[in-house]
């Protein structure tokens, strides 16, 4: 049993901070927002995360999981202190260090003993010595010791319990033998593979995993777009690919791109990263460029399937960056709904979860409404942007009813072609060959 602070309470802390309770040891998790943290204390749960509540009331019954806004009282009662604070992407481009350097220069202020401080966030390479020096520097008790370990976080969010319960590996990078070994043994009841490395290379992990799973993506849309110029089907052909097993099925599903909290944010980072060190990361920078053309390819679409946009009302299903989660950051809704608006469509818009985040970052003019059969009354068209299963798994019948014009440009390639010309739908999806 470990007595862990987790400072940070958002998606990873709350989850990784639940998760190590769940295996048997006494954590607190801290924040700065009081909000959060008094919601967390009245028993909800401010984020969206199937499992989450449940693990958290069963785990505060048995007393093995905290909250409090004091994150001095927290680091002080602990012997390993985890950093899982936000690493924003800033205006440049690379990832805002503040919150970071604020965690770090406040265990400095409360090292009591002898600790580990272990860095979960996604951050640059040299941060790990960057937070000893900053801890360093602020040691309330010179004659006290610690030792910093990098351990990047992998879960997805909206299956972020069972990723982290069943994670398939932990990296663990350290200039400290003793203090990896206390980190790898934390983690033995996950039964998880262990790898151990230095401290720069575990932060190097984290972003070139994020570049490459993003770069699949963006190779996929690329031979998606391709697919539909030379009358190939792109479902067919990473269908085909994924039984190679050097390439694997995974990330191959042609779309809008990739968003969310990560990989936006991680692979303008390390091209930042690269940029710094003197080498040009070209590739990387073309799988942005990629995914950022990628998501306006349904506007085109829409486009040519109605004309004018000016004037249409235009049913968008699904906001969150994915399925099963409430995270708006880097949605590609945000470029695709403001767009849509600025050409004069009136726009209804449906997201099972996270419309309330949305409100705040659309434009006022959007609507919004509570099941995808009250969206689609009367549209010209919908736009499918999230693989929601009450949008994947929607009434055909009803679509083709409601609509005023039986029009779905779907952004996830939720429905079969055949399906959807037998109920008399038009349907546009991506980098498939029309059929009939
Ligand atoms: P988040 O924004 O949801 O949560 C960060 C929390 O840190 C916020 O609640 C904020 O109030 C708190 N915070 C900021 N400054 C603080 C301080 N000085 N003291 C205490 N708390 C403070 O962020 P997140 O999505 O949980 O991501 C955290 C890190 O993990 C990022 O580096 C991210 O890249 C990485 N990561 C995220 C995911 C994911 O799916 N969200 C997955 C893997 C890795």
């Amino acid at each position: 049993m470990q007595k862990i602070a987790v400072i940070g309470t958002g998606y990873v802390g709350l989850v990784s901070g639940t998760c190590f309770a769940e295996i048997g040891n006494r954590i607190i998790c801290c924040d700065v927002d009081e909000q959060k943290i008094e919601m967390l204390k009245r028993g909800v749960v401010p984020i969206y995360e199937p499992g989450l509540k449940e693990l958290i009331e069963k785990n505060v019954a048995a007393q093995r999981l905290l909250f409090t806004s004091n994150v001095g009282e927290a680091i002080e009662a602990a012997d390993i202190v985890y950093i899982a604070v936000g690493t924003p992407m800033s205006e440049t481009g690379e990832a805002d260090m503040k919150y970071v350097k604020a965690v770090a220069k406040k265990i400095g202020e409360h090292l009591n003993g002898y600790k580990i401080v272990v860095n979960k966030s996604t951050v640059p390479v040299g941060t790990g010595e960057l937070v000893r020096q900053i801890i360093f520097n602020h040691r309330k008790y010179p004659a006290v010791h610690f030792d910093v370990v990098s351990n990047p976080e992998f879960l997805r969010e909206g299956s972020a319990i069972a990723d982290c319960m069943n994670m398939d590996r932990a990296i663990i990078g350290s200039t400290s033998e003793k203090a990896a070994k206390v980190i790898a043994d934390l983690h033995a009841p996950f039964g998880t593979r262990i790898f151990t490395t230095d401290l720069e290379s575990a932060e190097m992990i984290k972003y070139a995993a994020n570049a490459f799973l993003a770069t699949k993506i963006s190779f996929i849309n690329a031979i998606a777009n391709i697919c539909e110029r030379v009358g190939a089907d792109v479902t067919e052909v990473s269908a085909g690919m994924g039984l190679d097993s050097r390439i694997g099925s995974k990330f191959l599903q042609a779309g809008i791109g990739y968003g969310g909290s990560c990989f936006p944010k991680d692979t303008y980072a390390l091209a930042h990263i690269a940029d710094q060190s003197g080498y040009d990361f070209e590739l990387l920078k073309a799988v942005i460029r990629t995914n950022d053309r990628q998501r306006l390819l349904v506007l085109d679409k829409l486009g040519h399937a109605l004309g004018q946009l000016e004037g249409k009302r235009i049913a968008v299903l699904g906001l969150a960056f994915k399925p099963n989660t409430d995270d708006m950051r880097y949605a590609p809704s945000l470029t695709i709904v403001p767009e849509l608006v600025r050409m004069g469509a009136a726009v209804r818009a449906f997201d099972p979860v996270a419309a309330t985040a949305a409100r705040s970052m659309l434009p006022e003019a959007v609507g919004y409404f509570d099941s995808v059969e009250e969206t689609i009354e009367d549209c010209d068209a919908c736009v499918i942007l999230t693989e929601w299963a009450e949008i994947a798994g929607m009434d055909l019948t009803k679509v083709q009813k409601l609509m005023r014009a039986a029009v779905v440009v779907d952004g996830r390639n939720c429905f079969s072609q055949e399906t959807m010309q037998q109920h008399g739908i038009a349907y546009h999806s991506i980098g498939r060959r029309p059929v009939g």
